[in-house]
């Protein structure tokens, strides 16, 4: 198989370019830049066709295999301005993970770097399209599905990979705003031996009934816990979670039915940087009550793409509530700042995370 390069990407750019959105009107994953990346792949030619071309509609059929199936899976990433230049945080971990969740569902790889070049060349044609003001992000989706039109149970013999990229507005409109947290402990969303760790659409799926009966009782997000005896902290659903506890950190360690995060990654990287203790294992539930009530839960923060950092204020399992906090804490503050300074590019980049779109 022959190695894509930049070259072999075709362009066919749109003759009649979007409005663009004010960066204050912007919301989340409605509005999509001029272009997109179209990339097929097939059992006889491996992947082909790489091509940038306007954003929009595709022809499926109704017998779409994914449709039926669920083979889907995605990323999630952004692209921001930082010193006036477009530069992307951690790319290479993301195409990454979108091969680990390839394999887990029976998708084809991806040649990670040149899902890179391609997006760095997709990012070049629509950086225009980057917001600039604080906050303010290109949301970056890369997509991979079966695309076969076949309704028989296998791996598809057919499948696309997709960049789109959404303009999307800051997530926290004023502050860090604590979130409440809801511990879901009727549904789980994933099990041993199942795909937890793979950003696939099915673990979305299951989890939307949670998440909606979460929002009823006015909670942002769902806790889960393990899907076997539904007794340790798993995640928030779309983001990973962090607890202080009489002064060390304590997340959630990774067990396969955990997404890992990149966000969650440069975290523990982070923290332990700045000389703490960051421990990764097993936490009960129990374990989190009893901190609280000998008044050692310090903090609990959320983190994923989106939001970088999320404080987490209440938790409640329908029967005991833990207030925790009604403002962002020190450490929550302190690493959502470090962070996303280094992302804009105002704190030093001593890890290496940020890259360049632009050479
Ligand atoms: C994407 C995702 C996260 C956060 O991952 P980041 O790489 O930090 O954005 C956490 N949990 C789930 C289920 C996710 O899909």
């Amino acid at each position: 198989m022959n190695k894509l390069t930049v070259n072999d990407i075709e362009l066919n750019l749109t003759t009649n370019p979007k409005e663009k959105t004010p960066d204050d009107k912007l919301g989340f994953g409605q509005i999509f830049t001029d272009h997109m990346f179209v990339m097929d792949w097939d059992t006889k030619r491996s992947w082909h066709n790489p091509k940038i071309v306007p954003y929009g509609p595709l022809a499926i059929s109704p017998a779409l295999n994914t449709l039926h199936y669920g083979q889907s899976i995605f990323e999630g990433m952004k692209a921001y301005i930082a010193n006036g230049e477009p530069v992307l945080f951690r790319p290479e971990e993301n195409f990454k993970r979108l091969n680990n969740s390839a394999d887990r569902i029976a998708l084809p790889k991806l040649d990670e770097e040149f899902a890179l070049t391609a997006l760095k060349k997709l990012l070049q044609i629509d950086k225009e399209w980057i917001p600039k003001s604080e906050g303010t992000s290109l949301y970056i989706r890369p997509l991979m599905f079966g695309a076969e039109e076949a309704l028989g149970v296998h791996p598809n013999n057919k499948v696309k990979f997709i960049i789109m990229l959404s303009p999307s507005g800051s997530y926290f409109k004023s502050g860090l705003q604590p979130n409440k947290i809801f511990v879901e402990n009727e549904y789980v969303r994933a099990v041993r031996g199942g795909f937890g760790f793979a950003k696939t659409a099915g673990n979305y799926a299951g989890s939307l009934k949670g998440q909606a009966k979460a929002q009823k009782l006015g909670y942002s997000q769902s806790l889960w816990l393990d899907g076997v005896e539904q007794k340790y902290i798993e995640e928030g659903g779309a983001m990973n979670i962090f607890f202080k506890i009489d002064g060390k950190f304590i997340t959630p360690e990774l067990n396969g039915s955990i997404l890992p995060g990149i966000t969650r990654d440069s975290v523990i990287k982070l923290l332990r940087s700045l000389g703490e203790t960051v421990e990764e294992r097993k936490l009960a539930l129990t374990e989190v009550y009893e901190a609280y009530d000998n008044g050692k839960l310090e903090e609990v923060f959320l983190s994923g793409t989106a939001a970088v950092i999320a404080p987490v204020g209440e938790l409640f399992d329908g029967t005991k509530k833990l207030e925790i906090t009604t403002e962002a804490g020190e450490w929550t503050t302190k690493v959502y700042e470090q962070l996303t300074g280094i992302q804009l590019g105002k704190v030093e980049d001593t890890f290496g995370w940020v890259t360049k779109v632009e050479e």
